[in-house]
């Protein structure tokens, strides 16, 4: 065997490990997608109240979403997908499907989330007192799954004054039919 043959086979060799990995991952991503699009407990019909633990849910949910629904993260300000919304529709707890808020409650809020003035059912969510970051604020969860959505504060627009500031990541808005 010449040195040129050597230098192709090696070649070859190469290109042939790089194709396998590859085919890897596409199916390492594949198998990924569809299990985080894969949620068992996702109902916008079935109220009842979910007891999901974290290490499920880690299984389920999307990264992004899981920190901020399952860890109380917050995403940046102007960034989620509905602050600037104002079509009609609904929006629903998009790990569980339960029904959160109209969009006639929205409001235009200069804070850079979703702002509502009130949620569409007394329980659609629950209200938990929250000491952290140094703050005294009042945390809402969903009612269904007790995901963090996000805080509600006293500066909203009547007939409330309530302010709703949503974490977009974990709505799931449905827009009326035409
Ligand atoms: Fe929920």
């Amino acid at each position: 065997m010449n040195y040129s043959s050597i230098i192709i086979m090696v070649c070859c060799s190469l290109l042939l490990t790089q194709c396998s990995n590859a085919q890897k991952k596409s199916t390492m991503d594949n198998t990924n997608e569809n299990t985080k699009k894969d949620n068992p407990y996702y109902s916008k019909t079935d109220t009842t109240k979910l007891a999901v633990s974290d290490s499920i849910w880690k299984t389920i949910l999307p990264e992004e979403m899981y920190k901020v629904a399952r860890e109380k993260g917050t995403e940046w300000a102007f960034s989620g997908k509905y602050y600037e919304t104002d079509t009609k529709g609904d929006y629903y707890c998009a790990v569980c499907g339960n029904h959160l808020f109209r969009s006639d409650a929205k409001f235009a809020s200069s804070c850079g989330w979703p702002s509502f003035y009130e949620a569409i059912h007394p329980n659609s969510v629950n209200y938990i007192k929250d000491l952290s970051h140094g703050m005294v604020r009042t945390e809402v969860t969903c009612g269904r799954c007790d995901s963090h959505l996000g805080h509600i504060f006293d500066d909203g627009p009547p007939p409330t004054y309530k302010r709703f500031c949503m974490n977009s990541i974990v709505l799931d808005f449905v827009p009326d039919e035409e």
